[in-house]
C-alpha cells in the first residue's frame, strides 16, 4: 500500500540507513557501552553519507531535506536498539546543530555548523544546571559583555557529548535576558568532568563549568535576550524527535522478543504458543502501531509547517511511558536470559529509564498539554516570527 506520509526516495533512504547502521554501528555497540563512548569516526563516516546534516541549506554542506527525512532517522537509530547511541547522534544534530541553523550567523554556520555537517566538530546543547534543570529561567550561568568579548561564568550539568565533543551551545544570563553562546570546549577556563550513569552508557555526560571562559561577541546566536524563546521552539523537535526514537526501540524490543519466543521452548512447545504471550504480544503490536501513526502524523503536520507543541509533547509524554512498559513486558518473556548483559534487552532496560526524565520530564510535558487544553495557551512559532 502506498505510504501517506512517505515517498519511494524516503523508503530508498530508510534502507541505506539500515544497511550502514547495520554494518558501522549496531556490531560495535556492546563495545562502545564499555568504553562509555561511541566511537568518534562514526560522526565523520555519518558526516560522508548526509546523514548529520538532513535540514541543513545545500550552501552549507547541507542535504536540504524534508522533516520525514528526520523522522526516519531518528525512528531508525532507536532500531538500532542502543539509546546510548540515538542520544549521542540526536544531542548533536537535533539539539546542538538545530540551533545553528535556525539562530545561527553566516559567521557562526561557517565556523561551526559546516565541520557539524561533516563530523568533525561534536556538538552539545547546554542548558541544565546543577540548580535550575525543568525551571530554565532559573539559570546562573552569566556572560558578561567586556569589549568584544563575553566572559562566562557558572556550571551546567547532565550535558550529553560534553566530555568527548568540541563545542557547546549554552543557555547564559546576559544584560538584556537569557541568551544562547556558543562555547569552545577546549578554550581556557573550562572543565569538564563525565557522570557515571545507569543506562545510555555509550552516550557520554559531562558536568562542565566556566571559570572566566572569554568567547567572541560573534558567538552569540540570533538576539540578546531570546534564548529563552529559542529553547522553548527548540524543544518541540527535541521531544518529537526523542519519540520518533522511542517508537524505534519499540519496534527494536518487539522484534527481538518475537525471535526469542519462536525458539524457546517450555512445557514441551514453543512459548509463542502460550496465549498469555501472545495476548501481551498482540497488545503491544496494537500500541505501537498507534503511536506510530500518531507520531508520523505529527511529523507530517511539522513537515508542512505547523506548529505542533501539544502533539509533540503529547508523543514525549506516552512513548516515553509505553517503551519503558514495553521493554519490560519483553524482558519477562526472556525470563533470566532478559537480565543477563549479553541479551540486549537488558542493556535497553537500563537504557528507557531516562526518557521520561530528559528533553523535559513526564511532569513537565503534562503541565504543557495542561495549559494548552484547558487554559488555550498558545504557542506562536519564534523562528520564523
Ligand atoms: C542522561 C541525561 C542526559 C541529559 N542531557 C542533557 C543535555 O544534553 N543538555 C541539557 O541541557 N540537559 C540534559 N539533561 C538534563 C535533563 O533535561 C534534566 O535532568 C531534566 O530536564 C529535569 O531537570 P532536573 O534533573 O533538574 O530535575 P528537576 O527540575 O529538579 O525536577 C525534579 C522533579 O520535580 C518535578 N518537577 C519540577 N518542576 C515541576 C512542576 N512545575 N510540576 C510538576 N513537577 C515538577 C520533575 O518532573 C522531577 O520529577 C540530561 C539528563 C540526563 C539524565
Amino acid at each position: 500500500m502506498k505510504s501517506l506520509f512517505f515517498t519511494e526516495e524516503h523508503e530508498l533512504f530508510r534502507s541505506s540507513l539500515q544497511d550502514f547502521f547495520k554494518a558501522e554501528v549496531t556490531p560495535y555497540i556492546n563495545e562502545w557501552e564499555k568504553a562509555g563512548k561511541v566511537d568518534r569516526s562514526v560522526f565523520r563516516k555519518m558526516g560522508e553519507m548526509g546523514f548529520l546534516s538532513l535540514e541543513v541549506e545545500e550552501k552549507y554542506g547541507g542535504m536540504g531535506a524534508d522533516f520525514m527525512y528526520t523522522t526516519i532517522l531518528c525512528e531508525e537509530l532507536g532500531r538500532t536498539g542502543s539509546g546510548g547511541f540515538a542520544t549521542t547522534i540526536s544531542a548533536h544534530s537535533y539539539l546542538a546543530m538545530n540551533y545553528l541553523v535556525h539562530a545561527g550567523s553566516p559567521f557562526i554556520k561557517e565556523k561551526y555548523l559546516v565541520p557539524s555537517v561533516m563530523g568533525e566538530k561534536i556538538g552539545s546543547l547546554s542548558m541544565t544546571e546543577p540548580f535550575a534543570g525543568s525551571d530554565l529561567r532559573a539559570i546562573r550561568t552569566t556572560a558578561k559583555l567586556d569589549g568584544d568579548y563575553y566572559i562566562i561564568d557558572g556550571s551546567k550539568t547532565f550535558i550529553s557529548n560534553g566530555y568527548y565533543g568540541d563545542y557547546t551551545v549554552a543557555a547564559c544570563k546576559t544584560a538584556s535576558g537569557i541568551s544562547m553562546i556558543v562555547i569552545d570546549l577546549d578554550a581556557a577556563g573550562v572543565s569538564r568532568s563525565k557522570l557515571d550513569k545507569v543506562g545510555i552508557r555509550c552516550s557520554d555526560t559531562a558536568e562542565l563549568a566556566f571559570n572566566g571562559v572569554k568567547v567572541p561577541k560573534e558567538n552569540l546566536l540570533g538576539e540578546e535576550g531570546k534564548g529563552f524563546y529559542y529553547m522553548m521552539e527548540s524543544l518541540q523537535v527535541e521531544r518529537l524527535t526523542l519519540a520518533q526514537s522511542n517508537i524505534g526501540l519499540m519496534q527494536y524490543a518487539l522484534d527481538i522478543t518475537l525471535q526469542y519466543i519462536s525458539e524457546r521452548s517450555a512445557f514441551g512447545k514453543p512459548i509463542n504458543k502460550l496465549q498469555v504471550l501472545r495476548h501481551r504480544i498482540a497488545d503491544m503490536a496494537t500500541d505501537i502501531a498507534a503511536w506510530k501513526s500518531f507520531m508520523n502524523h505529527t511529523s507530517y503536520r511539522l513537515t508542512q509547517g505547523e506548529h505542533v507543541v501539544k502533539e509533540c509533547s503529547m508523543l514525549k509524554l506516552k512513548t516515553s511511558d509505553l517503551v519503558n512498559k514495553i521493554v519490560y513486558e519483553c524482558g519477562q518473556m526472556f525470563g533470566g536470559y532478559g537480565f543477563m548483559e549479553e541479551y540486549p534487552i537488558g542493556r535497553i532496560y537500563r537504557d528507557v529509564r531516562v526518557m521520561p526524565i530528559y528533553g523535559g520530564t513526564s511532569e513537565i510535558m503534562k503541565e504543557i498539554i495542561a495549559k494548552i487544553v484547558i487554559d488555550k495557551k498558545s504557542y506562536k512559532p519564534v523562528y520564523k516570527a
